[in-house]
């Protein structure tokens, strides 16, 4: 990237919210994959006469929202018409909220590389979502399945220092608003979308540049990354050689993340709001608000970070146990109790390593597979204590999976606890170096070979030499060779 350059970076995030039914009527808001047109009515069509009716639980998730980026909520707050036309928006306006949002002023917290970063929440507010056109060769159809999803909008203010900001912003509200329960922001589905504000200064220069470039519907982080570094580009060649980038609004090509010119704006957007004459102001009380206040759950920001220092697991770690509720409350359970830190983060090891492994192999979800939290904890406890070797406690996790049972019976049934009498495994070492008598003799020129040994003893122990105890009595017995 050209050093002499910096950029400015505000984001609009768009999410589709959860509920049952659309923003302003009854109609089904599960209009994925339905049949065009399936799920509409006189409001989302938006014809002559219809009376919209707000979505109370739209209301209070937006709000559960602007309350855990640390908004202040306007206790009085309305909707208002944004007027413009636009073929999947017949009716000729969008029903927004303009000067009065549900939440202003706010934060939202997350990490770059352990390096805990802020970024301002310049509004949040709700409205409904539009149609959709789908162009052919010859002609435009249109879709209103999608017309009247409840949306909220989230405005950043230009805070990000750098890419890396940006897309662990976008990240940790991804994460934020599905520990909420407000969207299941599935990006495929096109639940949540950026629209990126983005122009360029001299580094140091402490001025807003002249221009803003604004490229829409961007659909994943992935994306989202490729656009900035595509914009940087193109917006500093044309800083160099003298002239000023377009203002304007940029399109996505395709998913390379190249952009091109839509539409060039000389003034901003004169979109003559007004209130909503069909929607009453909305007032909210204090006990509503502490109501709503009360029903949010520790977010992923501070449950990391209580990992790290309650746990003292590795920043890393605590990342990808949070990476959803379901996993981070799985993680909870099979601690539940634990105090030695050690055991902890063993079981978020093997939680990350073993048990990922089994989901990934097998295709199932945590919530599917055979073994409980604790009973995961019992087996992870095992072999903290030496009872189990790595290699048995995976074969009882397979186990375990395929028949539920407690590890302690698998254990018993099987005959694999590990080898707890040393003249035993002494036995088997000899054993071993006398089949490998070559290698022992490498060993004093090559450390490799002790250890080829030491997989010989696990191997001919069926993974019941506890292989720490083995290295050790290799070691002891190869100095008296
Ligand atoms: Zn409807």
């Amino acid at each position: 990237m050209n050093k002499e350059f910096e950029f400015v970076i505000g984001l609009e995030v768009h999410l589709q919210v959860k509920t049952e039914s659309k923003m302003f009527c009854r109609c089904a808001a599960d209009y994925f994959g339905q049949k065009p047109n399936s799920r509409v009515c006189p409001v989302c069509l938006g014809l002559p006469g219809a009376l919209p009716v707000p979505n109370a639980l739209a209301v209070k998730k937006c709000l559960s929202l602007c309350l855990a980026t640390n908004c202040q909520i306007n206790k009085i707050s309305k909707f208002d018409r944004k007027n413009y036309f636009y073929p999947d928006l017949p009716k000729g306006y969008q029903i927004s909220q303009y000067d009065l949002p549900l939440g202003e002023n706010g934060f939202l917290e997350f990490d770059v590389d352990s390096d805990s970063r802020r970024v301002r929440i310049r509004r949040i507010h709700l409205e409904e979502d539009t149609g959709k056109s789908m162009h052919t060769n010859e002609e435009t159809l249109l879709d209103f399945n999608k017309s009247g999803i409840p949306l909220i909008e989230i405005v950043t203010e230009p805070d990000f220092v750098d890419i890396e900001e940006v897309l662990a912003f976008a990240k940790r509200l991804r994460q934020t608003v599905r520990f909420l329960g407000i969207s299941n922001a599935d990006m495929e589905k096109g639940q949540m979308r950026y629209e990126l504000n983005m122009s360029l200064r001299k580094v140091g220069s402490q001025k807003l540049p002249q221009y803003k470039v604004e490229v829409k519907n961007i659909g994943s982080i992935s994306v989202l990354e490729k656009v900035i570094k595509y914009e940087f580009e193109r917006q500093a060649d044309i800083l160099a050689s003298g002239k000023l980038p377009t203002q304007e609004t940029r399109g996505l090509r395709d998913l390379s993340g190249k952009t091109y010119s839509q539409r060039i704006k000389e003034d901003a957007d004169d979109y003559r709001y007004f209130p909503e004459p069909d929607i009453p102001p909305m007032h909210f009380s204090d006990e509503y608000l502490e109501e709503i206040k009360s029903t949010i759950c520790e977010l992923p920001q501070a449950r990391k970070h209580r990992y790290v220092f309650d746990y003292k697991l590795e920043p890393d770690t605590a990342e990808v146990l949070i990476t959803s509720k379901v996993r981070s409350d799985w993680f909870e359970e099979a601690i539940e109790k634990i105090k030695d830190t050690a055991l902890i983060k063993e079981i978020a090891k093997w939680l990350i390593k073993d048990v990922n492994a089994i989901i990934k192999e097998q295709k199932l979800k945590l919530s599917e597979l055979k073994f409980t939290p604790k009973q995961f904890s019992q087996l992870v406890e095992m072999l903290y204590q030496k009872k189990l070797s790595g290699t048995l406690a995976k074969q009882v996790l397979a186990e375990m999976n395929s028949t539920g049972d407690e590890p302690e019976a698998i254990v018993n049934r099987k005959g694999l606890s590990i080898m707890a009498d040393e003249t035993e495994l002494i036995k088997v070492i000899k054993t071993v170096f006398k089949d490998n008598a070559n290698v022992v003799g490498d060993t004093k020129k090559n450390p490799n070979a002790a250890k080829f040994l030491l997989g010989q003893v696990m191997k001919a122990t069926k993974g019941k030499a506890d292989p720490a105890e083995s290295a050790r009595l290799i070691a002891d017995l190869l100095s008296k060779e």
